[in-house]
């Protein structure tokens, strides 16, 4: 095949245990669905459907690199979350098939330029500027769930510079992860290499250059950022 421009490269992440690579084809993630972190964004942490935005595949960095600081912004946050790698497509998925689904788990963060997700709310635009920019969804390698399970429970954290600053756990999920497949499912037809990023609990703050980031879930693994 040959192409007018340059090809874009596919986009995969590692796959702890084995040399063969997630092949990577949508990031959805999912808005508010942790009642502390929904409080503090001054939303209702009532159980509304839940909601979805996405990031482009490509804006995906490994664990252990550095994050470039964006442009246009004086907020950029962190939002710590558990990921979930699609390994079988459908639509519609029931709650009670939603697991078969799911190949395995990662750790993500979900970098927000808050003020023009902010700006974006009050004006009724698109949160894209917010949230889908370059390196905005740093990874760590995808854990299958034939080797860790399907986890229900386990603390959520990040640190910024040592300094605990979000610190969860995944069993206060508005939206569970079978709920969030059905939900987003209904949206749209899922398909392996679909990526979901299940919101982030509490605690929410500004980084800064510099900033040595770093977090995990029990149980699913552990990531590290720096923001240069
Ligand atoms: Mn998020």
């Amino acid at each position: 095949m040959t192409y007018v421009v340059s090809a874009p490269e596919r986009v995969t992440v590692a796959v702890d245990g084995t040399d063969a690579l997630f092949p990577v084809r949508r990031v959805y993630c999912v808005g508010r669905n942790y009642a502390a972190h929904a409080r503090e964004m001054g939303k209702d942490p009532d159980r509304e459907p839940p909601f979805f935005f996405t990031k482009p595949a490509d804006a995906l960095v490994p664990s252990g690199t550095g994050v470039p600081y964006p442009p246009m912004t004086r907020d950029l946050h962190h939002e710590i979350e558990l990921v979930v790698a699609v390994g079988q497509g459908g639509a519609d998925i029931e709650e009670s098939k939603a697991l078969d689904h799911v190949f395995g788990y990662a750790v993500g963060i979900d970098l927000t330029r808050r003020d023009l997700q902010g700006e974006a709310k009050e004006m009724g635009r698109p949160w894209d500027a917010g949230k889908a920019f370059d390196a905005s969804a740093p990874c760590t390698a995808i854990r299958p769930a034939s080797a860790i399970g399907h986890p229900e429970r386990g603390r959520i954290w990040l640190a910024v510079n040592g300094e605990v600053r979000q610190d969860g756990d995944i069993a206060d999920l508005i939206w569970s992860i079978p709920e969030v497949i059905r939900h987003l499912s209904g949206l749209f037809r899922l398909q392996p290499g679909d990526l979901i990023f299940t919101g982030t609990p509490a605690g929410v703050a500004a980084l800064a250059p510099g900033d040595a980031v770093s977090g995990g879930v029990d149980g699913v693994g552990e990531i590290e950022i720096r923001i240069v």
